[in-house]
């Protein structure tokens, strides 16, 4: 059963801290700042109330979503691996092989240590949704750190307007004081650690990279290096291109976690070679 993933400590850690966050951010410093009644106050709030849910759906749509399970009946393409010499062709299919799993990974699969199985485009696996992010769930994955990071933002202004427009020296207590403070330090660095992991995601879809592939990447290209050689990562095609192939042609659903219709069976990617 799916449902049996929201059973861990780690999902229920990010439960209690949207809970938190959210609480705090609406009904002690939007309503300390302008009042709920306000206009002001009443749009601030539904605002991020709206960003709160959005972040909450890409969540339960990254936790629920199969990854990308490798059908059983997965056989490489011999022809497609592009390896003239029949023992370098052997050793190719050989290295594509999981011994744990007895299949065989197609392209861009890795064996996943803690779901004990091969997920098709592997990027890593997240203990935040307690699920591996792959080829089915990476747009969900990248839409949740945005919605995550917007809302830590909009957070974080609405505790720092807060504290300016309030009149510390009549009547509030040192205790008031240091929750205004951790409250804004500690959303202030939650912006920072999404921003950066946004930040990194947005490098890896320009570049059409998986995490791992990434890794995989800078010991090819020393290896590369060392022989003279350039190395080029094989699905780059281009900026936009490597955009909506992970995102969707249409840019109006670019940030729908949902608007998927674009993923096919996750099994063949095109490559640098084939395109050019
Ligand atoms: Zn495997
Ligand atoms: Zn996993």
């Amino acid at each position: 059963m799916k449902c049996e993933r929201f059973l861990s400590v780690s999902i229920l850690a990010v439960f209690l801290l949207m809970g938190f966050v959210y609480y705090t951010t609406v009904f002690i410093f939007i309503e300390d700042w302008v009042g709920l009644q306000s206009s002001a106050g009443s749009l601030n709030a539904l605002i991020f109330t709206f960003l709160v849910s959005l972040c909450l759906f890409s969540f339960f749509v990254c936790v629920l979503t199969d990854p990308g399970p490798v059908p059983a009946s997965y056989i490489p393409d011999v022809e497609e691996s592009g390896v003239a010499d029949e023992e370098r062709r052997k050793n190719s299919i050989q290295s594509r092989h999981c011994d744990k799993c007895s299949t065989y990974k197609p392209p861009r699969a890795h064996h996943c240590r803690v779901c004990r199985r091969c997920v098709l485009r592997m990027d890593h696996h997240c203990i935040w949704i307690n699920n591996c992010v792959g080829y089915r769930n990476y747009k969900a994955f990248f839409t949740l750190v945005l919605y995550a990071t917007l809302g830590s933002i909009y957070s974080t202004v609405m505790i720092v307007t807060c504290a300016l427009r309030k009149d510390w020296a009549f009547n509030e207590t040192a205790s008031l004081k240091i929750f205004f403070v951790t409250s804004a330090v500690m959303m202030a660095a939650l912006s920072l650690t999404l921003g950066t992991l946004l930040g990194w995601h947005i490098y890896l879809i320009i570049h059409n990279m998986t995490t791992i592939e990434y890794y995989e990447g800078i010991r090819a290209a020393w290896l590369a290096r060392k022989s003279g050689q350039s190395y080029w990562h094989p699905y780059n095609l281009g900026a936009y291109k490597n955009i909506t192939s992970v995102l969707g042609p249409n840019i109006l659903k670019w940030l729908c976690p949902t608007a998927m219709s674009h993923l096919k069976d996750g099994l063949i990617f095109p490559t640098r070679r084939e395109n050019s």
